[in-house]
Formats: C-alpha cells, sequence, structure tokens
C-alpha cells in the first residue's frame, strides 16, 4: 500500500480515467525517464565534480541546463495529465541537445554515440512512431554533419555501421509501436465489450444487480457526504409468472423489456435503476423526500397499468406492486434500506397488489 502510493507520487501523482490507459502508460514512462535522466546527470555532475570524468566547459553548462529544464519539466507536469505532450516533446529535445553536445564536446569518449540509441527508443514510445521515425533521421542526420567537426571523426566504416545500426533500430521501434499500438487499440475494445457483459442485463439493456449495486452504494455514499435524502423503489411486477403461463416466455421477455423502457424514461442522471431479478427492478432516487418518491412511485405504477403491451391479437394490462424506503439515519447501508423497500412491496402485494407502498405505511393506490 504504502509502495504503491509511493510509487504513485514518484509518477506522476495523477488518477487515470478507465479508457485513458495508453496515456497512462506513456504518462508513467516519461516519468520515469525524466527520473532517469536526472538521475545520470546529476551521476555525471558528480563524477565531473570528483574529477572521475571530464565534460569539459561546455558539455559540463549544457548537462547543468539538463538538470534545470528536466527538473522543471518534472515539477510542471506532476498532477497535470494534460500537460504530458508539451513535456514529452521539449524533453524529447532536451536529450537530442544534451546527446549532440556530449558528440561535439566530449571527443575523449569514443563510445558516447551509444546515448542515440536510448533516445531513438525513448522518442517512438513516448512520442510514437512518426517522431520516432523523424527523430531516426535527425540522429543519423545530425551525426553525418557533425562528424567532420569532431577532433576524432568516425571512419567511413563506422559511420555507415553507426547509419544501418540506427535505421534498423527505427524499424524495430516502429514496427513495435505500431504493434503495440494495434494490440492496445484491440485490449480497449474488447475490456469495452466485457464491461458491457458484465455490467448489463442481456435482456432489458438495464444494469444488472452487480452493477446496480455496486453504483447505488456510491450514490448513497455520495448522499451522506451532501447530506441529502434519498429513496429506494422496489418495483415487483404482479402475477408476472401467469403472463409467462398463459402467453409463453416470449411474451413475458417483451413485457420485461418494455416495463424497463417505461421505467428508465423516468430516472434522472443522478439516479439508478436496475434488474435485480426476473421481474424485480430496484431504483435509486438521489436527493428526493418521501412525498417526491412516493409520488414519482406513482407515477411508474400508473404508467406501466397504461403500457397495455400488444402480445399477438391482445394488448395486455399489467401492473406492477412498489415498495418505497427512505434513508432515516445516515448510516443506513445498501443492504438495509433495500431490505426495507423490499418489505414495503411484500405489504403491497399483501394489500392487493398494483400500489405504492411506503416503508412507514403511507400507502397509495
Ligand atoms: P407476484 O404478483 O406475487 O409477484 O407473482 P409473480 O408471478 O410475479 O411472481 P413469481 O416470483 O411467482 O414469478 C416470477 C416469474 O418470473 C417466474 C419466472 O418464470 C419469471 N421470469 C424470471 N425471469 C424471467 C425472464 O427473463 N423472462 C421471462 N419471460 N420470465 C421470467
Ligand atoms: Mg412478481
Ligand atoms: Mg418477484
Amino acid at each position: 500500500m504504502v509502495h504503491s502510493k509511493l510509487l504513485f507520487f514518484i509518477l506522476g501523482g495523477v488518477d487515470f480515467e478507465e479508457d485513458e490507459e495508453y496515456l497512462q502508460f506513456r504518462f508513467r514512462l516519461l516519468y520515469i525517464l525524466m527520473w532517469n535522466g536526472l538521475f545520470f546527470t546529476v551521476a555525471f555532475l558528480l563524477a565531473e565534480g570528483l574529477g572521475v570524468v571530464r565534460l569539459g566547459a561546455i558539455h559540463l553548462g549544457v548537462t547543468q541546463a539538463y538538470f534545470v529544464i528536466a527538473s522543471g519539466l518534472l515539477y510542471w507536469m506532476w498532477g497535470h495529465k494534460e500537460r504530458f505532450l508539451p513535456v514529452a516533446w521539449v524533453f524529447a529535445m532536451l536529450g537530442n541537445v544534451q546527446f549532440l553536445s556530449a558528440l561535439l564536446f566530449v571527443p575523449h569518449d569514443e563510445l558516447r554515440v551509444v546515448w542515440f540509441f536510448l533516445q531513438i527508443s525513448g522518442v517512438y514510445i513516448i512520442l510514437g512512431q512518426w517522431p520516432g521515425f523523424w527523430n531516426t533521421v535527425g540522429s543519423v542526420v545530425a551525426i553525418h554533419m557533425a562528424n567532420p567537426y569532431l577532433v576524432v571523426p568516425f571512419s567511413t566504416h563506422a559511420l555507415a555501421t553507426l547509419t544501418l545500426s540506427l535505421g534498423a533500430s527505427g524499424v524495430v521501434f516502429h514496427a513495435y509501436c505500431s504493434r503495440s499500438i494495434s494490440f492496445y487499440e484491440r485490449m480497449v475494445e474488447s475490456n469495452a465489450l466485457m464491461r458491457r457483459l458484465s455490467t448489463l442485463d442481456p435482456l432489458t439493456g438495464l444494469m444488472n444487480a452487480r452493477a446496480y449495486y455496486a453504483l447505488a452504494d456510491r450514490l448513497i455514499r455520495l448522499s451522506v457526504r451532501n447530506e441529502t435524502p434519498f429513496a429506494v423503489l422496489f418495483i415487483d411486477l404482479d402475477h408476472f409468472k401467469s403472463i409467462n403461463d398463459r402467453f409463453g416466455h416470449e411474451a413475458g421477455d417483451t413485457v420485461l423489456k418494455e416495463t424497463s423502457a417505461c421505467l428508465s424514461r423516468l430516472i434522472r442522471q443522478s439516479d439508478a435503476l436496475g434488474r435485480i431479478g426476473g421481474e424485480e427492478f430496484s431504483m435509486f432516487l438521489s436527493n428526493i423526500d418521501q412525498e417526491e418518491a412516493v409520488r414519482l412511485a406513482e407515477k411508474l405504477r400508473r404508467d406501466i397499468e397504461d403500457l397495455m403491451p400488444q402480445i399477438g391479437e391482445t394488448r395486455l394490462k399489467i401492473t406492477a406492486s412498489i415498495g418505497v424506503a427512505m434513508n432515516r439515519s445516515h448510516q443506513m447501508t445498501f443492504a438495509e434500506i433495500q431490505g426495507q423497500a423490499d418489505q414495503a412491496m411484500y405489504r403491497a402485494k399483501a394489500g392487493g397488489r398494483n400500489r405504492v407502498t411506503c416503508f412507514e405505511g403511507a400507502v397509495t393506490e
């Protein structure tokens, strides 16, 4: 837990939405690259201070500037995922300046061009295929143009090897990016499908019980925090089994679909509606008092009665019994209030069906 909090802090301090997985991946990776860049810059500066390496006056200045700018970028992006792109571009440019400066001004280090390979992989992964491609081309051109001015220029063979190996790295990362983006797109699609399948009831398109309970739980916490009253309606169709028995299961399904559409029409953005059993529905109503909740339940009852779905040649009258429960204390859990709405609904059944009953006793019909 502490470990993941620390990582969250180090890797940007931002939460991402479910559909931002690709951005999250690149954002977090950019953080790692920036910390990495700072760490090695400090290591080089320390080594220079201790006399272990010789950066030379110009490259020392460039490295110090790199440290200041990269730290500033890291600070500026912390907590702001929308700043990802400008930071990524500036950081990529900064890297190129740093490595070009090493190439030009640290002539005694024969292996300094290897940093260009690191740069290519980073730009491909963070900024994508085309920035990666142009960065590779730019690196090759820069090395060729700088070569005549180096104290010890690379031989023609070394330049050829550098060009080919940078090109080959570019091809590998180009292919990697295109494959990983298409993999990511397929993953996003299948995640969305799985989410739909696991949260929606296939017959009515309403939320299934599990998704509904989870949402109702969140809405309760929100209502408790805002100290607003809320209500739960338990809606059960009357004598539904006899519809199946008389007209067949398909007719029963039609009735369920039409009832669901009718219920959906009446809910507000802040409410939730779920099919929690065969012919049982539950509705969570945010920020509503008892009088208004009963009025809405009564409207639902009448609308269901007026629905008269067409089954074969006939139009069928269907009715529902509705139980209403209000939150009484802020400590109530959803299971408790749903249980009360259920009890109220059973009293509506016992009282003759096709009616609205409150947990406290008020009845309308
Ligand atoms: P009551 O008025 O007491 O609520 O009686 P009821 O017949 O509505 O209640 P009961 O619980 O006895 O019957 C519910 C029926 O709902 C039984 C089951 O066959 C039917 N059912 C459950 N799920 C579906 C479904 O997906 N489609 C159809 N057509 N019927 C279903
Ligand atoms: Mg029923
Ligand atoms: Mg039932």
